[in-house]
């Protein structure tokens, strides 16, 4: 890789690597030794840094403590079969990113801070990458304002930030989720496309209830009639019915994962038909009624594929085919480890070496 930016480096004289074990490995409890920094001032991004990972000395005016002008990104590092370090997609996050900042007044990101901040990062903190099967190294990218100022209007000053943790496998198990009819997520309009701060904190309340009640995760289905099916709180969401793989189209509700795409391509190739189009709730529970819904499931970086068990509607939970014979969704996981881990053919240009 060129360099076209100039990073400086300070490297960590408190290595936490002696508390990395790859054997137990829990979600965003350890992270790795270093992050990357970039400040964007008078216009312009600028002081491109990696430094030992800690804390941040915040205003407590900080905008985006208040007003939430904040964008984030997820995405993952493997250890491929050959031992090098593979990033699935990087460049699709850095575009999303600046998609998701757009809608909220933080400026472009230009693509090559994104991706060589990262690059450098990922070569230092190299050790922290896992290499058991079903482990990976998280990635999360953000941009945040940083003014200290109670107003509302754009910060002058922002923030972008790389921090990463290593990460075992996500959501093993297969989630009952609930299908939400009375909260919204997103409204035709608002920023449910984006992966910005304040569409998580609106979904907090109702997943919590619908934890309460012994689901796992919401369903969330259009915010004007709650009539349509429209994703989960971090996944997409996708069935095969009658033996199509079915999926809602993405739009300004709806997130455009990635994950979700890598499938739709995968299925296309194996020759399944793809349908994108608006899922009536009425639709799935009917499909499951009568036995042609042979598969649900997300797709999402955390877990890649999350098998769905049953689906609450109105009260009721409808018990979905057994997982161990669902043919696309246990074919697409597979061969999707696979081409991270080196072991398939990398067709598509997924990958990014370090
Ligand atoms: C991140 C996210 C997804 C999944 O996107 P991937 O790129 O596949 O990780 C889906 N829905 C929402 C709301 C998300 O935040």
């Amino acid at each position: 890789m060129i360099d076209t930016i100039n990073i400086s480096v300070e490297k960590t004289t408190n290595s936490k690597l002696s508390q990395f074990d790859q054997e137990n490995l829990v979600f965003g409890k350890l992270y790795s030794d270093h992050m990357f920094i970039a400040d964007y001032e008078n216009g312009e991004w600028g002081d491109f840094r990696i430094v030992p990972y800690g804390d941040l000395s915040i205003s407590p005016a900080n905008t985006t403590l208040h007003y939430s002008q904040t964008v984030f990104e997820g995405l993952k590092a493997y250890r491929t079969k050959d031992g090098e370090i593979a990033v699935f997609r990087p460049i699709d996050n850095a575009k999303r990113l600046n998609k998701s900042a757009e809608r909220v007044c933080i400026p472009e990101l230009p693509e090559e801070i994104f991706m060589e901040g990262l690059h450098e990062l990922l070569k230092l903190d190299h050790e922290w990458i896992p290499s058991k099967e079903g482990t990976s190294l998280y990635i999360r990218p953000f941009i945040f304002g940083f003014d200290p100022y109670v107003g509302i209007r754009p910060s002058d000053t922002y923030k972008f930030i790389i921090i990463t943790c290593p990460v075992g496998a996500y959501y093993a198990e297969p989630v009952k989720v609930k299908v939400e009819t009375h909260y919204t997520r997103a409204a035709a309009g608002g920023t449910g496309f984006a992966k910005t701060g304040g569409n998580y904190a609106a979904a907090l309340y109702p997943a919590v209830q619908a934890q309460k009640e012994g689901y796992n995760q919401l369903i969330w289905t259009d915010g004007k009639n709650h009539e349509y099916i429209e994703e989960a709180g971090t996944m997409n969401l996708m069935f095969v019915i009658d033996n199509k793989l079915v999926t809602a189209p993405t739009g300004d509700t709806i997130l455009k994962g990635i994950t979700r795409d890598s499938v739709m391509t995968l299925a296309k190739e194996w020759g399944i038909e793809v349908e994108e189009r608006p899922i009536k709730v009425t639709e799935v529970i009917d499909a499951i009624k009568e036995g042609r819904m042979q598969e649900a499931f997300g797709a999402g970086t955390a877990a890649t594929i999350a098998q769905i068990k049953a689906i609450g509607y109105d009260g009721v939970d409808y018990e979905l085919p057994a997982v161990e014979g669902r043919e696309i969704s246990n074919r697409m996981l597979a061969d999707l480890n696979k081409i991270k881990s080196g072991e398939l053919e990398d067709k598509h240009g997924w990958l990014y070496k370090i």
